[in-house]
């Protein structure tokens, strides 16, 4: 990237998880067809919102989404759509893993597997070339002495417990960015000034969007309004959207695109696949 060139760039990505991802996120029995369905129909909301103010964003959807088979269980069609309005589609896995828990053979085929089905629903008219990891997970990556206890399969255990083993797999899949979320322990007491939506830069031959932020709350719009970063990543989950008083709620949605839109800076919304340009 260009220090020189004054505009801020956002980054939104949406963890867009369908049926595969409701069964597998962290509470697998609570699975919810109206979810479901609520989900899909804030997607096709984001689209329209987006459009009025023609912005793009990147959608990781989970390889299996992209099968063939029953809507909205499976939604090539959906997918193909998201695509043709301009946003990216990335992965978000084969069936949402919790990736420390698997082994290198399984996530090898996840990334293989995901990659190649949400590239057929496109038609092959793109390349899938980002990876977005399901629950954040790992969060321990040993090189930049981030360690997280929470990711239940801890390296040197599981070896995909630390990020640099999933990044190999990346590369040999031929992914080429990837959102990264950790804390080193410098980070985790605070004694850095960051910034809170991550910073963004190439590791070996991947782009590495780290630790993001959630959602699109008045503290973050004051973050990109008040600092000079060059970039800002911002997640969030369609499904959130209908949840009120939550920082990824629809009326903090709206907020965002209005503030950010009315601000007399330089900003500009660009794809993650943009940075490889
Ligand atoms: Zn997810």
């Amino acid at each position: 990237m260009n220090k020189f060139n004054s505009s801020k760039k956002i980054i939104i990505i949406w963890d867009f998880d369908g049926a595969i991802g409701q069964i597998n996120s962290t509470l697998p029995y609570n699975f919810n067809f109206e979810s479901l369905e609520k989900e899909i129909s804030n997607v096709e909301y984001i689209l329209d919102k987006l459009d009025e103010y023609n912005i793009k964003t990147c959608f990781a959807i989970t390889g299996f989404s992209a099968e063939n088979g029953k809507f909205p269980y499976v939604f090539p069609d959906l997918i193909k759509k998201i695509s043709d309005r301009g946003h990216e589609i990335a992965s978000h896995s084969w069936r949402h893993e919790w990736i420390p828990l698997f082994t290198n053979d399984q996530i090898n085929k996840s990334l293989k597997r995901s990659k190649m089905s949400l590239e057929k629903a496109l038609n092959f008219s793109k390349e899938v070339v980002g990876f977005v990891p399901p629950h954040n997970r790992p969060m321990t990556w040993l090189m930049k002495g981030a360690i997280s206890l929470g990711d239940r399969g801890i390296f040197p255990f599981f070896k995909l417990g630390d990020t640099s083993q999933l990044i190999k797999l990346l590369l040999i899949n031929n992914y080429k960015w990837v959102r990264i979320s950790h804390n080193n322990i410098f980070q985790k007491f605070n004694f850095l000034k960051r910034n809170i939506t991550g910073k963004i830069y190439k590791y070996k031959n991947i782009f590495i969007l780290e630790n993001h932020y959630t959602g699109f709350d008045d503290r973050v719009i004051k973050h990109i309004l008040e600092t000079n970063h060059s970039t800002y990543t911002i997640s969030a989950h369609p499904l959130m959207l209908s949840l009120e008083n939550k920082i990824e709620s629809k009326i903090n949605f709206e907020n965002f695109l209005k503030k950010i839109t009315e601000s007399n800076q330089q900003i500009e919304f660009i794809l993650p696949s943009n940075l490889l340009l």
